[in-house]
């Protein structure tokens, strides 16, 4: 591939609910970007970008993979982000990577729930954003709706820089609004070319209404459009676009166009929006880290010049054509130039590797490439130390980049290998597959030596369980899947405990008073130290501290982990002798067990945010449904027929759900979980729950 000059890269990624047609819109860019031949349409499940089989089963992405192509001499990497919310940690992980990105919306559903927890991931690592409303050609597409939903949902100034031309309800064509050109297809073929035809009768107001709003708010960024409008002097579209892109860089405002994929429309004008509006490389501003041991902020600027910093934002192990080549290493470099040959330093573990191969993915095939430069996305293979959210840096100029925010797993299952071979495996299988999905996490229970896994909800446990016996060969038995549910306190307490063994040789002393107190939903655990005039030495703090986190992790109510809470160690004393690490992780935890208990325990479930769209003529079974679940409706939208039903209901209550709703509906539902948050469990469940388990 030759060399490109950093302002003609493009990273980007496209964000959707699950079924608004990304996988569509990926395959039809990568048609007519020339990197595929043929296109397999979604519903006969050959993808391309859907690389592992399960996923071509149920239709969903859950593997982000960047492919590189190219448009109009411009090189734009896709970094494929997932749909579905079980997977929302790969939805962060490659929104970090990426400098812009394409909503796509489905012209029919609009704004739903899933489209605005994304787009909310988006606003939180300053992505900006294109929106394509796809689905233009169904019946009840209604793009002005999808703009005006855009606004009052997501709380973004949408500013339409094209229009749908429909005829008789049939969507043939758009308009261009900034050069006020009209453009229509004469086929839905895949390739079919679009003629230009005079604005249709109907649209030119709209039209010329769309284009005085496009223009005020480009003139906002250039001030001599400013003047050339005043003095109604011609002004090139480039020129607008220009000012388009500045205000969409700085997320102002975000740019909408429409088309449909399926019947490939839209897509190269999207293609050309990509260049126009989206971010490169320089665009952004520079990447920032600390250093590893004096903790000093640093610094890169987006150029070759500066040293080596780059991040790994996924791990796959080669699928189909690509099993020989083991594993995959996804990053994207920040600053510097990676070459094949040298060596890095893996910044978390310390260690150093020398990079063999890196190779840039063309759709279902890789071209080897000599180096990757600042700004590029590559795979290098063969590497051992990284895992997802490493930094790769210059050994000589250490620099660690920010780390990734992953949430805590929401549900669990035990699983039990089906025959020895299994047994034998499935460690190493386990810890392959945790170093590639840091949402996915396992332990071994102390009292049974039961192994159990812990994800992001059902899905995302039953696809990891899926892809061991798949990729791995190892088969499993699993349990019924668990609730994490967490445990806090409701009031201040104060809590002493004195530690003093010292019964022959040398004993053990530690003496602490901590103040125990409740803190918001969603704080977290905070730990304090206010100890004055060296009562506890500073060297036995931190066991201080780790004696409480130790007890937290076995909470009083019914045993599972505390959260929300602040723990400060205020006072104290020591034993010239006797005082040690172990005596005052102990006096530590048992005040800590003590005052907790006094601190009126609460036990936390996570509560789904579900949005479930029904015929109307269902909306009361289905209500009454999410009622017996303890769900609250939130609201209940009205889309033509159609009713979009918005609750929270909490997770123990989800199993069989779906199944529920489809016999409640004859099939006719579609809904999603996402995790919202953790909410205190009724008293009488509450109870019920701590009884099982004390049995
Ligand atoms: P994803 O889940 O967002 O990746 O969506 P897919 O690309 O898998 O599309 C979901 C379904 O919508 C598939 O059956 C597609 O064929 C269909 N689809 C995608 N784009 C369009 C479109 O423009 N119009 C229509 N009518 N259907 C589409």
């Amino acid at each position: 591939m030759k060399k490109i000059s950093l302002d003609k890269i493009r990273n980007m990624g496209i964000i959707a609910h699950i079924d608004a047609g990304k996988t569509t819109v990926t395959e039809r860019i990568l048609y007519y970007t020339g990197l595929i031949h043929k296109v397999g349409e979604v519903h006969h499940g050959n993808t391309l970008t859907d690389y592992m089989e399960q996923e071509r089963e149920r239709g969903i992405t859950i593997t982000s993979a960047a492919v590189t192509t190219n448009w109009k001499k411009h090189r734009i990497n896709i970094i494929d982000t997932p749909g579905h919310v079980d997977f929302t940690v790969e939805v962060e992980r490659s929104l970090r990577v990426l400098d812009g990105a394409i909503a796509v919306f489905d012209a029919v559903s609009g704004v739903e729930s899933q489209s605005e927890m994304v787009w909310r991931q988006a606003d939180r690592y300053n992505v900006p954003r294109i929106c394509f409303i796809n689905k233009m050609d169904r019946t009840g597409s209604n793009f002005d709706r999808c703009v005006w939903m855009i606004l009052d949902r997501l709380g973004m100034l949408p500013v339409p820089v094209q229009l749908p031309i429909m005829d008789n309800d049939t969507f043939i064509g758009i308009v261009d609004v900034v050069s006020r050109k009209a453009f229509i297809w004469d086929s839905d073929e895949l390739g079919s070319d679009f003629r230009e035809i005079d604005i249709p009768a109907y649209l030119v107001n709209a039209t010329a209404a769309a284009h005085e709003f496009v223009l005020n708010t480009a003139s906002c960024y250039d001030e001599e459009l400013v003047e050339l409008f005043i003095e109604e002097k011609p002004i090139d579209p480039q020129q607008i676009w220009n000012a388009l892109k500045i205000a969409t860089l700085k997320m102002d405002i975000t740019p909408v166009l429409c088309g449909t994929a399926f019947k490939n429309k839209g897509v190269r004008m999207l293609l050309d929006a990509v260049i126009n509006l989206l971010p490169s490389p320089p665009d952004i501003k520079n990447v920032s880290g600390i250093h590893p041991h004096t903790k000093k902020d640093i610094t890169r600027r987006t150029t070759e010049d500066e040293p080596v910093s780059a991040l790994v934002f996924k791990l796959m192990t080669g699928q189909g054509n690509q099993k020989h080549m083991g594993q995959l290493t996804y990053f994207r470099v920040y600053s510097g130039v990676i070459k094949t040959g040298q060596k890095y330093l893996n910044v978390r573990s310390g260690k150093i590797e020398r990079f063999g191969r890196l190779v840039h993915m063309r759709a279902d095939k890789t071209e080897d490439v000599d180096e990757v430069r600042a700004g590029g996305i590559a795979a290098a293979l063969g590497l051992k130390t990284f895992i997802t959210g490493d930094t790769i840096s210059d050994i000589n100029n250490p620099i660690l980049l920010e780390l990734m925010d992953f949430p805590d797993p929401v549900m669990s299952i035990s699983i039990e290998p089906k025959t020895n071979a299994d047994n034998q495996k499935l460690g190493i299988v386990l810890g392959k597959l945790a170093k590639e999905d840091p949402s996915f996490k396992t332990e071994v229970q102390e009292e049974t030596g039961q192994t159990i896994i812990k994800g992001m909800g059902e899905l995302h446990l039953d696809i990891l369980v899926d892809r061991m016996r798949r990729e791995y060969g190892v088969s499993v038995n699993v349990g019924k899947p668990q609730v994490a549910y967490r445990e806090t306190i409701s009031r201040t307490v104060d809590a002493k405990y004195k530690h003093w063994q010292h019964t022959g040789g040398k004993g053990t002393y530690g003496h602490v008073c901590l103040t125990i107190e409740p803190l918001e939903p969603g704080d977290g655990f905070e730990f304090e130290d206010t100890v004055r005039g060296g009562a506890i030495p500073k060297e036995f703090i931190s066991s201080v501290e780790a004696g409480v986190v130790e007890t937290m992790q076995r909470g009083i109510f019914a045993g599972y982990s505390m959260t929300d809470l602040r723990v400060t160690v205020y006072d104290g004393s020591n034993h010239d002798v006797d005082g040690c690490e172990v005596g005052f992780k102990i006096a530590a935890s048992k005040a800590f067990k003590d005052g907790a208990k006094r601190a009126g325990p609460v036990l936390l479930e996570p509560i789904m945010n579900v949005e479930i769209v029904v015929p109307e003529d269902c909306v009361g079974d289905v209500t009454g449904d999410t009622n017996r679940r303890r769900g609250k409706i939130q609201k209940i939208d009205y889309n033509g027929k159609t009713a979009i039903i918005v609750a929270l209901v909490p997770l123990a209550e989800m199993f069989g759900h779906m199944g529920d709703l489809r016999s409640l509906t004859k099939g006719r539902v579609s809904s999603t979980p996402i995790f919202s948050h953790y909410d205190k469990v009724p008293n009488s469940i509450a109870d019920d729950i701590r009884d099982k388990h004390n049995e």
